[in-house]
């Protein structure tokens, strides 16, 4: 099929559909998207809330336990020991499909029925780590996010394989590592971003193999480097001194001079390495033949994909969230680990195959439209079939959702092939990764449909204030563990975990000024947005898709000039 140019249901903006990506939708027997990309990313979007928890008794045994849902949430809620016990396994709900009522009608009322487990992990593979969501095979670690296989870390997002690293965003096989966005093989490196393979750096951007380096940017296999400029060994040793860097006003004044500093330096057209091949997008690494991507390592052949944090990912698009061995995934959000041929699915895993319009299948195989389901095959709408009776049925049900599509609250025509509606999610906006990348205000969020929630302020009686707290490390006296600390920025307060202070005495550092949610935002608001702009490179003029806009302060250069400068 050639090109379409189509109009978005949900923004009104024409978007283009190439012969490519026909060819992916008659593969994976779906029709033609009828949103755009942007608005089908932040749907999917609507159904993570990475970091909103509450408080609430588990509905089983009353135990109150951290979760992601407000104690006004009406889903019903278990606590992960309750979730994962082998007692039930999501088939009490089941029901039978009505063809009188739309399917996506009957698919909502389940979704209601059926228990939400406390927080989102892999539980039966975390080991002393309670608190911490969207995450597998942690191990001693304190509210990391979005994290994998790591090893005593506190306050990381997006990881995979660290150890002993706090106060990151963006981090893969790293050690030691403390407030940085976007490092991966890194030991011992603070306060930097877009390192690759660096040891005790501290304060740079954007270095390949570099040791011993502060406040340096776009530098490869350099050593005892101060903002660029090359010392003598004991010469380097003697100007850090100098800097104070382990107090909090040393690196607090060091921070603003490096950034100042970096931003003098050209950027590269997009954040990714150079195994790349024939790749578009924003932190784009090891990935092959991947357009429209935002932050992938290991992808091929995919498209519109976003946040996955795990090799590898095949033929796949509109896929958010993990990686790991998947493939032939479309509109899905947070399914991996091994996932194979699954449409219109969020929170399935591990090993999920053939899965369409399910929501929490724990090891599914071919099921429709379940909720909370644990280990089954040939489901639907919870309910057990046999292989024959299931196939004539799910072949049916697309049928009708054809032939008589559900119209959402705010007329979106939802037909077999769209993900699942907002009024799915069990979710406020604000609570949604959606809203990290596209905040909306009250009226826009009931504008949208979306499912709106006020986010709660909560009380504190901060018990000291930042800034009393110590210079150094070294200085502190009494528990401090036991303060809660009035944020710096924000009026939150916050206290210290004691995994917080092993990490922090490790790397002999100053104890940080605000609270765990202002620091993830700064990491956060450092990092490009998963939007491109078209623009010309600053030095030869050629055309480049970036993240950076217009009206950005950054010099941008296409991948040749930058590579011409750098080496
Ligand atoms: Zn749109
Ligand atoms: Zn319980
Ligand atoms: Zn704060
Ligand atoms: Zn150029």
């Amino acid at each position: 099929m050639k090109s379409e140019t189509k109009n978005c249901q949900n923004c009104k903006k024409d978007f283009t559909i190439e012969t490519e990506d026909f060819n992916f939708y008659e593969k994976m027997k779906v029709p033609a998207p009828t949103f755009c990309p942007y608005c089908r990313m932040l749907r999917r979007m609507l159904f993570g809330n990475t970091s909103k928890f509450y408080k609430r008794p588990c509905e089983k045994c009353k135990k109150v336990v951290i979760c992601l849902y407000a104690e006004d949430n009406p889903s019903k809620m278990y606590c992960n020991d309750c979730w994962w016990k082998d007692d039930w396994d999501g088939t009490e709900y089941g029901v039978d499909y009505d063809p009188s009522k739309p399917f996506f009608e009957q698919f909502i009322e389940l979704r209601k029925r059926t228990p939400f487990v406390a927080l989102e992990s892999l539980y039966p593979s975390l080991v002393n780590t309670k608190y911490t969501n969207n995450s597998s095979y942690q191990r001693d670690c304190f509210m990391t996010i979005y994290a994998d296989y790591d090893e005593h870390c506190a306050y990381t997002q997006m990881s995979y394989m660290n150890k002993d690293c706090m106060d990151c965003y963006r981090l893969r096989k790293s050690e030691l590592c403390y407030e940085c966005v976007g490092i991966a093989n890194c030991f011992n490196c603070k306060w930097s971003e877009e390192l690759d393979t660096c040891v005790n750096s501290f304060f740079c951007q954007s270095c390949y193999g570099c040791i011993d380096c502060i406040g340096c940017v776009n530098l490869i296999n350099k050593r005892h480097c101060i903002l660029n400029k090359e010392y003598g060994k004991a010469e380097y040793y003697e100007k850090i001194k100098e800097l104070n860097l382990d107090t909090y006003e040393g690196q607090q004044q060091m921070k603003k001079m490096s950034e100042e500093f970096w931003l003098k330096a050209p950027k590269r057209e997009y954040h990714g390495n150079s195994l790349n091949k024939n790749v578009t997008g924003e932190y784009v690494y090891l990935s092959k033949n991947t357009k429209d991507s935002f932050l992938v390592v290991g992808a091929e052949d995919c498209r519109f994909t976003q946040l996955l944090s795990i090799k590898d990912a095949k033929d796949c698009y509109d896929y958010t969230g993990w990686g790991d061995r998947s493939s032939l995934l479309y509109e899905c959000y947070i399914v991996g680990q091994g996932a194979y041929n699954n449409k219109f699915c969020s929170e399935c895993w591990p090993e999920a195959r053939d899965l369409e319009y399910c929501y929490y299948c724990i090891q599914g195989k071919d099921c429709f439209g379940c909720v909370n389901l644990k280990r089954k095959q040939y489901c639907i709408l919870n309910k057990e079939y046999s292989k024959e009776e299931y196939f004539k049925l799910k072949e049916k049900i697309i049928k009708d959702m054809k032939e008589k599509p559900w119209t959402n609250k705010v007329g979106h025509i939802y037909a077999y092939g769209e993900f699942l509606p907002p009024e799915f999610s069990p979710y406020g906006y604000a609570e949604t990764m959606a809203s990290d990348y596209n905040p909306l205000q009250k009226t826009e969020t009931e504008k949208g449909g979306y499912n709106f929630y006020e986010i709660k302020k909560k009380d504190y009686s901060p018990t000291l204030d930042n800034k009393m707290l110590p210079n150094t490390f070294l200085e502190i006296q009494g528990s401090i563990e036991k303060e809660i600390i009035q944020c710096s920025t924000c009026d939150r307060a916050y206290n210290i975990h004691y995994i917080e202070m092993e990490l922090l005495r490790k790397m002999n550092q100053s104890l940080p000024h605000s609270c765990p949610t202002c620091r993830h935002e700064r990491r956060f608001n450092r990092t490009n947005k998963p939007v491109l702009y078209s623009r010309k490179c600053m030095k030869c003029n050629t055309d480049i898709k970036t993240p950076y806009s217009l009206e950005r302060p950054e010099i941008v250069y296409c991948e040749k000039c930058y590579q011409a400068l750098v080496y």
